[in-house]
């Protein structure tokens, strides 16, 4: 199938992902993936985990997959979009035409814009050479300091400890992943770094860095006046959507760029994809979400693709999301935001439990630790009208899995 041309702005999972299923989809068109980062498509979750302390094999496919696909990687970066002559402009000059745009920026870390931010070991973690920084000084690093109790923050203590690194984790809320998570899970994760060596810190924040005549960190100033010393400081305080093609362009930008339940922006040459898209969500009652996940960026590229090739496809997949921690698997279906009720069954002192997280009774999302089961089976329940109620949830000896399949969805 040939709709035209179709440019891919962004070569993280999402873009890499739309090529894919484009190809899959049976588009034959030009295709071309544009690429800021200079090196081929990677996956991303390992470079706060695995990737620290180990090694990770990183690239999606093999150098000779793009050329086989006919897909034409341009490692550069994407300067602007003319809407009216439908053009990307490149920052070599070139201009790629189109007759189909993906916009898949993704997020940038946000920053902290305090006294001694550029202090040489004062760093964020988003992109593959960040991580490459990041291993070799965590090699030396006598004493880490990470500033966000998030997935960054925690993953990147789990991995420092496995290196054996002394490591203090500060998070401004009362509560670490508080945003993503339940009380009972963040208390059980909170409670693991600990007993693996972290020291957390809750309910504080960073006001400024120290360093040496040489321009090094060597301590973190938190709110109180306090110093903690410090050789490396990692800041994982959330991301911001990349939307400044789209903005640029003229596209409605609204946390992320404003798509349609078909990933369409109001110009319905162009669609927005992962991390960077703000879209009307079935699993959070409609309300527009952005969500940073590598299921999110999957599910939409293969939804997008669908949607360019003719096949018209309403986005409605059940967000999933997932972390390790030392020896914690940490998988959460669902969006748990207005979440009023927390139900846990299993055996949380043996560390094999979920939360079900109810909003007016109705299930909304389960956050399960190591137990798998439960999670594949929560996707299943909440892709449809889930019956489950926090009484049931509550029957002692409980089990998710003795209860009727839900349909696969
Ligand atoms: P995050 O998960 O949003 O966590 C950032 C945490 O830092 C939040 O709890 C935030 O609190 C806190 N914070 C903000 N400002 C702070 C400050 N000044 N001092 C101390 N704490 C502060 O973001 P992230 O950990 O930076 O991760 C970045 C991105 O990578 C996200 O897209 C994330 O989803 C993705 N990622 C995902 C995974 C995974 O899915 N396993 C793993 C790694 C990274 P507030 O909520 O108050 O801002």
């Amino acid at each position: 199938m040939d709709v035209g041309d179709v440019v891919v702005v962004g070569g993280g999972q999402a873009g890499f992902q739309v090529c894919v299923s484009l190809r899959d989809n049976g588009f034959t068109g030009k295709l071309t993936l544009v690429c800021g980062e200079r090196v081929p498509p990677y996956q991303r979750p390992p470079l706060s985990k695995s990737f620290l302390y180990g090694d990770a094999d990183l690239p999606f496919r093999p150098d000779d997959f793009y050329p086989q696909h006919r897909i034409d990687v341009v490692e550069r970066s994407a300067t602007g979009i003319d809407r009216i002559e439908h053009k990307v402009h490149l920052d070599d000059g070139r201009q790629l035409p189109y007759h189909r745009l993906v916009l898949a920026t993704g997020a940038y870390p946000r920053l902290l814009n305090l006294p001694g931010s550029r202090l040489r070991g004062v760093t964020a973690l988003r992109t593959l050479a960040d991580a490459e920084i990041l291993k070799g000084q965590l090699e030396t690093s006598r004493r880490l300091v990470v500033i966000g109790g998030g997935f960054i923050g925690l993953e990147v203590a789990a991995a420092a400890r496995k290196l054996d690194v002394p490591v203090t984790v500060i998070e401004s809320l009362s509560r670490t992943m508080a945003r993503a998570v339940s009380i009972q899970m963040s208390t059980h994760l909170t409670q693991e770094h600990g007993r693996q060596g972290t020291t957390v810190l809750v309910g504080r924040s960073v006001t400024a860095f120290d360093g040496d005549a040489s321009g090094r960190v060597t301590k973190v100033v938190l709110d109180d006046g306090s110093r903690l010393e410090a050789d490396l400081v990692v800041v994982g305080v959330g991301v911001a959507p990349d939307t400044e093609l789209a903005a640029g362009a003229g596209l409605k930008v609204d946390n992320g760029v404003v798509v349609d339940e078909y990933l369409r922006t109001e110009d319905e040459t162009i669609y927005a994809i992962g991390d960077c898209a703000s879209y009307p969500s079935a699993h959070s009652g409609g309300q527009r979400v952005r969500l940073e996940s590598v299921q999110n960026a999957v599910d939409h590229a293969h939804c997008a693709a669908a949607n360019i090739c003719g096949k018209p496809t309403r986005y409605t997949a059940v967000p999933w999301f997932w972390s390790d921690q030392y020896g914690i698997k940490l998988q959460i279906a669902g969006i748990s935001t207005g979440c009023d009720q927390t139900v846990v069954a299993g055996d949380p002192e043996a560390g094999k439990f979920s939360v079900f997280c109810f909003r007016q009774g109705k299930l909304i999302a389960v956050e399960s630790a190591n137990k798998p089961a439960d999670h594949v089976l929560a996707r299943r329940l909440l892709a449809g009208d889930p019956d489950l109620t926090p009484q049931e949830v509550a029957t002692p000896g409980f089990d998710l899995k003795a209860r009727p399949k839900p349909p696969v969805g």
